[in-house]
């Protein structure tokens, strides 16, 4: 058995990855989440980890009274996450939080060694060159877990990276509740209509980024980076149904799919367990179920997102950091019914107009995130 440590674990690529942990071969020595003392500390009586992390203090300190009785160490903050990622006993670290918080732990976690499993997007997103970097001096491996990117990553297996002879990668896109609504339509849109996926059951953040298509835009970035691809090489498909869940085009116009139902744990086992595979417990695909597989092209007019990330890309620097910085704060904004639908992708496209240095650290990452995040919050402001 190796060692595996979680953040983000009571979220739901969290869950589902404590689902597949024992038979992918790990032993769940450490567990990380936000606030939850209930959830996490239920999660502790089951897995028995070594550190548990809650981010917030208040709530650490609750869970520390709650596990009293139980061998665990408690830590809370960016610090703790940042040790829990870093555990000497730990063979890899599933990154699994919504958002740039996990940007250091996914640092911390290179630095010291481990492979990282990365669901965490929103990081490769604002920082992806400074992620690889660091990947590069440490030889430890990253494992996509968006299963997009499991799905390229699958079908570039035997394929030697500097020989690959690849032509393009295809992300595949469900086009979430809204495909096929008008602009005009988009304005009346509610909370709840934006949270109802088709396909997938999933976080908040990620169920309203699919909405607006941002989800996309972070996943072209996420593949700029992950298979250091420029981005004219990376194109997007809508597929209504996510049984293909991305593709890959070679030089000679083959072109190789992976297919499956709809279900995170296969891209999460297979971060864990690379290069085997493992019996899962995920239902077998029958084709003869589908009937009928629909593919469209994207509709950029009316959702715009993954055009104003690839613009973000092209900018350069610090401007995908500005891209993610509002999406989120926009997003949040319109979870608590502050803004409406619409506002969230204007309001990155705004945000993008800000004037920003280039980078010379990972540092400048997070203070142009704290920047545009505080920009964020007076346009939102001003718009009342
Ligand atoms: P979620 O909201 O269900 O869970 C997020 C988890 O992160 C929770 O455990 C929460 O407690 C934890 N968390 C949030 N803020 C934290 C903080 N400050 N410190 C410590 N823990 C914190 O989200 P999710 O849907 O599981 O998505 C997680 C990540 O995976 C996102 O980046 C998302 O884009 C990506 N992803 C998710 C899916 C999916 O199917 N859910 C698919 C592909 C990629
Ligand atoms: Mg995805």
């Amino acid at each position: 058995m190796k060692n595996l440590v979680i953040l983000g674990s009571t979220g739901s690529i969290g869950v589902q990855a404590l689902e597949v942990a024992e038979q992918a071969g790990y032993r769940v020595i450490g567990l990380a989440a936000a606030r939850r003392a209930d959830v996490l500390e239920q999660q502790i009586r089951q897995y028995q980890p070594a550190v548990a992390v809650l981010y917030d203090e208040r709530a650490a300190a609750d869970l520390r009274v709650r596990v009293a009785d139980m061998p665990v160490r408690v830590l809370s903050g960016l610090e703790g996450l940042c040790e829990l990622a870093a555990l000497p006993q730990a063979d890899m670290v599933l990154n699994a939080v919504v958002g740039m918080v996990g940007l250091r732990p996914t640092l911390a976690a290179i630095h010291a060694g481990k492979d990282v499993a990365l669901a965490n997007k929103e990081t490769l997103v604002a920082g992806g060159a400074f992620v690889m970097d660091a990947l590069a001096r440490a030889k430890v491996k990253l494992l996509p877990v968006d299963s997009e990117h499991s799905a390229i990553f699958q079908c570039l297996q035997g394929c030697p990276p500097k020989d690959r002879a690849l032509k393009r990668i295809i992300l595949t896109a469900s086009g979430g509740p809204f495909f096929g609504k008008s602009a005009q339509e988009l304005q009346t849109v509610t909370r709840a209509d934006a949270l109802r996926h088709p396909n997938w059951s999933m976080g908040q953040k990620i169920t309203i980024d699919s909405a607006t298509m941002m989800n996309k835009g972070l996943e072209l970035i996420e593949a700029r980076w992950l298979f250091d691809l420029p981005p004219e090489q990376i194109d997007v498909v809508v597929h209504r149904e996510s049984i293909i869940h991305s593709l890959v085009e070679y030089d000679d116009n083959a072109v190789l799919a992976q297919l499956g139902v709809p279900d995170m744990r296969v891209p999460i086992q297979y971060a864990l367990t690379y290069p085997d595979r493992v019996p899962s417990p995920v239902k077998q695909l029958r084709l003869e179920d589908w009937a009928k597989l629909t593919f469209y092209p994207m509709d950029n007019e009316v959702f715009p997102a993954v055009e104003l990330a690839r613009h973000s890309l092209a900018m350069g620097g610090l401007y995908p950091a500005a891209l993610n910085a509002v999406n989120e704060v926009a997003v949040d904004a319109f979870l608590h019914d502050k803004i409406p639908f619409t506002a969230i992708v204007s309001l990155v496209s705004a945000g993008l107009q800000e004037s920003l240095p280039a980078p010379r650290s990972v540092e400048d990452v997070f203070a142009a995130d704290a920047q545009m995040r505080a920009w964020a919050r007076d346009a939102i402001d001003n718009l009342k």
